[in-house]
């Protein structure tokens, strides 16, 4: 049994932040990681699928996952080879509330992930420490276990048709005809892609509307928008049997479930199997001692989320307070053009009666969008009536994700619409959108 400060679970991006800002900060970490590190997000999440997004051809797209993926992996291998860092290649399980094992992972199952994600290029044993056979105890350990395909009960999902987004990328052909089930934002960013690539794609969702943590105007503009295009939408309509689809392959696109194992019972720590691990505001769970960040605790399923909450759960450790303001959370969608929102939707806004103004401003207004020759976009600002102050911003059109980053930053800041019109915005900048909207 080895003593170390820390323990981590999983070296996605919340594990592996968590693992170098604490060795930076002089703890030692022991870090476990059961597939590849770099997680989800690395592996088959955000690095993969904005490489398809910037590739012209779905042969590029595969060629450049192929060596951006093990380019960035060895960059994470590189963080975590820090004198004060050791990586577990193995699974970890709970034996109590301090102390954990390694135990071998099991393999991927047919077309969709089963609780695990990929598995490693060295085929899974290269710890050396012998499987089994490592055994560690801390006084603080952090689970960033992260999230698997969570898949909804209909019949045919045996069908060998049906992948989910980590079987897509594997698919080294290019379907003619691709259905997607569910327009969340991986439904809708494979779709925009790979109808770019040539597929016929058809997307499937029950709700009314895409994106639903999208802005609702601005969600349907796009998605006509992607209609135009020649993407099919049959919305408000619940697929009864994948079977009876007429499609060379089936996506399911709906959603991702906390990774949550049986031996966090051993722990005595409070989860469920759909929520996920039950933290507080210092994503410390219900035992003293350990935390939750990530997917795994089902709050904010994106990486910037996790790398964050790995940094207030360290800080928490060590006894260091932050200003990270969680509730101000941007997020995109890498459709193309892409979107990106951050703070309430205009619906959310009026439900919570909170008097508000919406500014508006357009691509096509805009001198360097349509230089670009990407005059499809809308962006639109929610200002407090009571003090002027920014309250979100929810936008679609190219580079939308680095306006709304600029909002974010705004809004840290509690900055008002006045103080946003005296700042100089470089021209001709997609920034002056912003700038517009202000003004509006
Ligand atoms: C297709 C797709 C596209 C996405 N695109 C974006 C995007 O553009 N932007 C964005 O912000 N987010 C995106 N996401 C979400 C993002 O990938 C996740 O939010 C992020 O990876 C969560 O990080 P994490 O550290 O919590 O978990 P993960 O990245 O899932 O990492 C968890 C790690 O823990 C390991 N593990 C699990 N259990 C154990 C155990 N017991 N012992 C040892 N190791 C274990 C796993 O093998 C894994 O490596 C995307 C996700 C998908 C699926």
């Amino acid at each position: 049994m080895t003593t170390t400060d820390l323990i981590i679970i999983g070296a996605g991006p919340g594990g592996y932040r968590a693992a170098e800002y604490a060795a930076k900060k002089g703890l030692k970490v022991a870090i476990f990681e059961g597939a590849e590190v770099g997680g989800t997000c690395l592996n088959v999440g955000c690095i993969p699928t904005k490489t398809y997004v910037h590739s012209t051809t779905f042969e590029e797209a595969r060629e450049r996952m192929a060596t951006v993926v093990p380019q960035l992996r060895a960059g994470v291998e590189g963080i975590l080879s820090h004198p004060n860092i050791t990586l577990v290649r193995e699974k970890a399980v709970f034996v109590d509330a301090h102390t954990v094992n390694a135990q071998p992972l099991p393999s991927l199952v047919g077309n969709c992930e089963a609780g695990a994600i990929g598995e490693r290029s060295d085929g899974g044993t290269k710890s050396g420490q012998g499987v089994g056979s490592v055994s560690y105890t801390a006084p603080n350990i952090i689970i960033a276990t992260g999230s698997a395909t969570k898949l909804i009960p209909v019949e045919g999902l045996d069908d060998p048709r049906v992948v989910d987004s980590t079987g897509l990328l594997q698919l080294d052909t290019l379907p003619k005809r691709l259905c997607i089930i569910g327009a969340g934002v991986i439904g809708m960013e494979f779709a925009s892609v790979f109808h770019r690539f040539g597929s016929e794609v058809t997307v499937i969702e029950f709700l009314k509307e895409c994106l639903p943590a999208l802005d609702s105007d601005i969600a349907k503009r796009l998605r006509k928008y992607l209609e135009k295009q020649g993407i099919t939408f049959k919305m408000k309509t619940a697929v009864q049997n994948l079977h009876d689809i007429d499609a060379d392959v089936i996506l399911m696109a709906t959603g991702r479930k906390p990774r949550v194992q049986d031996d966090f019972a051993l722990a005595g720590f409070e989860y469920d199997e759909r929520k996920g691990i039950a933290v507080n505001e210092n994503f410390e769970t219900t035992v003293k001692g350990i935390y939750a960040i990530g997917d795994v605790n089902g709050r904010q399923m994106l990486a910037h989320a996790a790398e964050m909450q790995a940094v207030r759960a360290v800080n928490h450790i060590l006894g260091e307070a932050d200003g990270i303001r969680f509730d101000i959370m941007p997020a995109a969608i890498f459709t193309e053009p892409e979107a990106a929102c951050v703070g309430p939707t205009d619906d959310q806004l009026k439900e919570q009666g909170i008097p508000y103004v919406c500014k508006k401003a357009f691509w096509r207004a805009n001198g360097k969008a349509l230089a670009m020759n990407e005059g499809e976009g809308l962006l639109k600002l929610f200002v407090s009536q009571a003090d002027d102050r920014i309250l979100g911003c929810h936008a679609y059109g190219a580079h939308s994700a680095d306006i709304v980053q600029e909002v974010s930053a705004l809004m840290c800041r509690d900055t008002t619409v006045g103080q946003l019109r005296d700042i100089v915005h470089i021209h001709p900048t997609l920034g002056e959108i912003l700038l517009a909207a202000a003004e509006a």
